[in-house]
């Protein structure tokens, strides 16, 4: 499965990005996903939840955000936000359809991670 794939590589820079930043538990991760990288988000969910069932990373929230296609006219370099989410779409202002650059929509990025860290566990231990 590719969403599979994806979030175990995924699951990886995590837990390198917690160890940097001293994190000892995982709360929340956002991931942006173009519209192009064809990952379907009840699959990256599902796969979440397998490869965090138990660690650091386990019960963390998944939120997973689409980025919409962009595209640069290869004819008239005009940006646009085509309305079919293809590479193919026509340009609005000279009809091109070919050529595009691919400005965003294909990207896949994690926009940010949200834990806690040594100090923020031990005050809740106490508590
Ligand atoms: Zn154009």
């Amino acid at each position: 499965m590719h969403e599979m794939t994806m979030l175990s590589s995924v699951t990886q820079i995590i837990a390198e990005e917690m160890e940097q930043h001293g994190l000892v538990r995982l709360s929340r991760v956002t991931l942006k996903s173009g519209t192009l990288a064809g990952l379907v988000p009840e699959a990256m969910r599902f796969a979440w939840e397998v490869l965090t069932d138990s660690g650091p990373l386990g019960g963390a929230e998944l939120c997973v955000e689409n980025v919409p296609v962009r595209l640069r006219c290869g004819d008239c370099f005009r940006e646009f936000a085509p309305e079919e989410q293809v590479v193919f779409a026509v340009c609005p202002v000279c009809g091109q359809e070919l050529g595009h650059k691919v400005l965003a929509g294909r990207e896949v990025y994690i926009e940010s991670i949200e834990g806690e860290d040594h100090c923020a566990a031990k005050g809740e231990a106490a508590a």
